[in-house]
């Protein structure tokens, strides 16, 4: 078995499993070793992630043995048996999707699109990140916060009456008017998985109070599973 331990590479990131997720899922319990050309192929992208800084990788990192590893810890969770080489990370991973292979492949999918469009922000906290991973949820908070779509936004909501946050309808009308919009924060309504359009429009976007809006994204971070504004508002407003 291949073994990488000891190397000092940095922690298999939520992204990374779910890509090694998709191989083991694909192989039908017939784990390759580092030689075969899917391990390799899938080394390859994972070195070329931006996931991790620069100065942390060393030749063994995400290297065709350390892939080949991953699939092992994969299986041992799977199996229940030698897991204690496996990561939380792996356990989570695979207790939300390892079942699900058409649901690992739509998210590897999102991972590989949002790597596309975004570029990772630095000092991002893992614990913010959706059930979609780190580079989707990048995708998502960069869309959102486009001074230009909040403008738009708050212009459209103000042609049609006063502002107010869609979740808890705060209005902040004891707040000086002069001040007031800066409450207010665009949300975007479209789940992570529809890939397809990149350019956000005013109809994607919730108008949400600064604390709705951190309070929807924990919703969805803890739930692991998208909310809309009307379910959030069922599940945790009564
Ligand atoms: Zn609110
Ligand atoms: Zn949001």
């Amino acid at each position: 078995m291949a073994v990488t331990k000891g190397h000092g590479n940095p922690r298999w990131t939520r992204d990374e499993v779910i890509l090694a997720l998709e191989l083991y899922q694909s192989c039908h319990g017939q784990i390759p070793g580092p030689a075969d050309d899917r391990v390799r192929k899938l080394s390859e992208e994972l070195r070329s992630f931006p996931h991790h800084a620069q100065a942390a990788r060393q030749p063994s990192f995400r290297n065709p043995d350390g892939v080949a590893f991953k699939l092992q810890n994969l299986r041992a969770v799977h199996i229940g048996v030698g897991l204690n080489n496996t990561s939380k990370t792996d356990r989570e991973v695979w207790s939300e999707f390892g079942l699900d292979p058409q649901l690992t492949s739509e998210l590897a999918g999102v991972i590989r699109h949002s790597l596309e469009v975004v570029d990772l922000l630095p000092n991002f906290d893992d614990e913010e990140v959706f059930a979609e991973g780190k580079a989707a949820t990048m995708v998502h908070i960069r869309r959102e916060r486009s001074a230009k779509l909040r403008k738009e936004l708050i212009a459209s909501r103000l042609k049609v009456g006063e502002l107010s946050c869609d979740l808890c309808k705060t209005d902040g009308s004891n707040v000086d008017l002069k001040i007031r919009e800066s409450m207010f924060e665009c949300h975007h309504v479209v789940p992570l998985s529809v890939t397809g359009e990149i350019k956000t429009k005013v109809k994607d976007v919730a108008l949400l109070c600064a604390s709705c809006h951190r309070l929807l994204h924990r919703a969805m971070v803890t739930s692991k599973r998208w909310f809309t504004v009307e379910e959030a508002k069922k599940c945790f407003f009564s």
